[in-house]
């Protein structure tokens, strides 16, 4: 590993520490480091543990806006090879034979984005922030306390170290335990529904076609991976979901089979399962004196868009573009009045996804004639109407909306 992943770094006071080495606390790290700050990372698990398929078998769904971003900040390249482009998305509902198609070709023919397992994702971050020098790794280490002062912050650490910046920010995850030490509050609730997540091996090629399949569950999510592989996100109701996650591998594969239909020809899963309890929060407020949430520790959504980690990266893009800004006028970026800037600019894009996926798992889930007819209604409505398509083509892209100029693929 370089020689800027370490524990015993002399430096203790940075432009900017970030709490949380995942997969946005790192990519915050590499872009804050491209502009020129300098900046540290405290993670509390060992990266070695963190990149191991045991940790977390997900892929994830990266938007073409927030491929782009990776690619300015010097990430994209070492995943690259690991990528898989999504071109087509098609959504159904049970078994009815209407469906939306989403292609490429009816916006410039350009990829949605493309399907990388989160292992790959973490090792290219991993490998881009070791180029940075002026990127400090400070893990295994856990951040146990936060003191603020009138131009200061400082984080203490488990082997009490204290390290220091203008400005914390916290990517610690969905249970933010800095979030918790401000006493920022993050309303929301949980779901009656687990995901299960595995890979599959198919026989015919996917084409580089997502499917999204809604059944009375939940989303039935397959989702291309290079090769004749896919990921599966299946989300089913709680009991259901446990039940099925404990089958032997042969009735497992039976299940997935029933559900999966034959468009893809023989397929069984490959490697291990795993399955993730679903819950929405939304953080009150996103800033406080010399704090700011970002990605999870901020906001967490329901899979079904596969939109979690892409809002983060949006956050990601924003505040670094804010912090930059107020460098270069040779302004303090750890004030209220700059970070205030950046949550306006990311609060209601984030709140508008957090509503979204939340009202669509419940319509999709709800069954009753009404709601049927108002589901077959929506998706010919979308399908029929091309500049209301376009309008959701662009969303899951990640290139509509007020977009940070990282998400252009311009270093600001
Ligand atoms: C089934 C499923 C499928 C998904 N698919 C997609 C998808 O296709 N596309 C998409 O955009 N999103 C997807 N998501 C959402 C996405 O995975 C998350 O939004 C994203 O991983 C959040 O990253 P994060 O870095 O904010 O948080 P985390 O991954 O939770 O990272 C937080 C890090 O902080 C560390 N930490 C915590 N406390 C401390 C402390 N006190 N000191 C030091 N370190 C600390 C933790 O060890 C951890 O490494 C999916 C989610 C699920 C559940």
């Amino acid at each position: 590993m370089a020689a800027n992943h370490q524990d015993n770094i002399a430096e203790s006071r940075f432009d900017v520490v970030v709490v949380g080495g995942g997969m946005i606390g790192l990519s915050l790290a590499c872009a804050a480091a491209r502009v020129g700050l300098d900046v540290a990372v405290i993670e509390r698990v060992e990266f070695e543990a963190l990149n191991s398929s045991s940790f977390d078998g997900r892929a994830s769904a990266i938007a073409l806006g927030s491929q782009r971003m990776l690619a300015a900040i010097g990430v994209w390249k070492y995943m690259e090879s690991s990528a898989q482009p999504i071109f087509d998305i098609r959504v159904s509902d049970r078994e009815s034979l209407l469906h939306l198609h989403f292609d490429h070709n009816e916006l410039d023919g350009v990829a949605f984005g493309y399907m990388v397992e989160n292992i790959k994702i973490r090792e290219a971050l991993l490998e881009a922030a070791s180029k940075y020098s002026n990127l400090f790794i400070i893990a295994p280490r856990t951040v146990v306390a936060i003191e603020r002062s009138v131009g200061n912050a400082a984080v203490t650490l488990d082997n009490g170290r204290v390290v220091k910046a203008p400005l914390i920010v916290a990517c610690d995850g969905r249970g933010s335990p800095l979030r918790a030490m401000v006493g920022i509050r993050a309303p929301g609730w949980t779901y009656p529904q687990n995901a299960i997540v595995c890979t599959i091996e198919h026989q015919f090629s996917h084409d580089g076609i997502a499917h999204e399949k809604f059944l009375s569950g939940g989303p039935f999510a397959v989702l291309p991976l290079l090769g004749k592989r896919a990921s599966l996100v299946w989300t089913e109701k709680t009991n259901l979901a446990e039940e099925l996650y404990a089958l032997d591998d042969k009735n497992f594969d039976i299940e997935v089979t029933k559900r999966l239909g034959s468009f893809l020809g023989d397929a069984h899963t490959i490697g291990a399962r795993y399955h993730y309890p679903l819950a929405m929060h939304h953080a009150e407020h996103y800033v406080d004196h010399r704090i700011a949430l970002v990605g999870d520790s901020a906001h967490g959504v329901h899979p079904i868009a596969g939109q979690g980690l892409n809002m983060g990266l949006r956050d990601v893009a924003a505040l670094t573009e804010v912090l930059i800004n107020n460098v270069r006028l040779g302004l303090d970026h750890g004030t209220m009045e700059v970070l205030q800037h950046y949550e306006r600019w990311r609060r209601i894009d984030n709140l508008s996804m957090v509503a979204v996926t939340d009202v669509l798992n419940r319509l999709f889930v709800t069954e009753g004639t009404m709601i049927k007819f108002s589901r077959k209604v929506g998706l010919a409505a979308v399908n029929r109407l091309p500049p209301l398509k376009r309008f959701f083509m662009r969303h899951a892209r990640g290139t509509g909306g007020s977009l940070p100029r990282l998400m252009d693929g311009e270093v600001p």
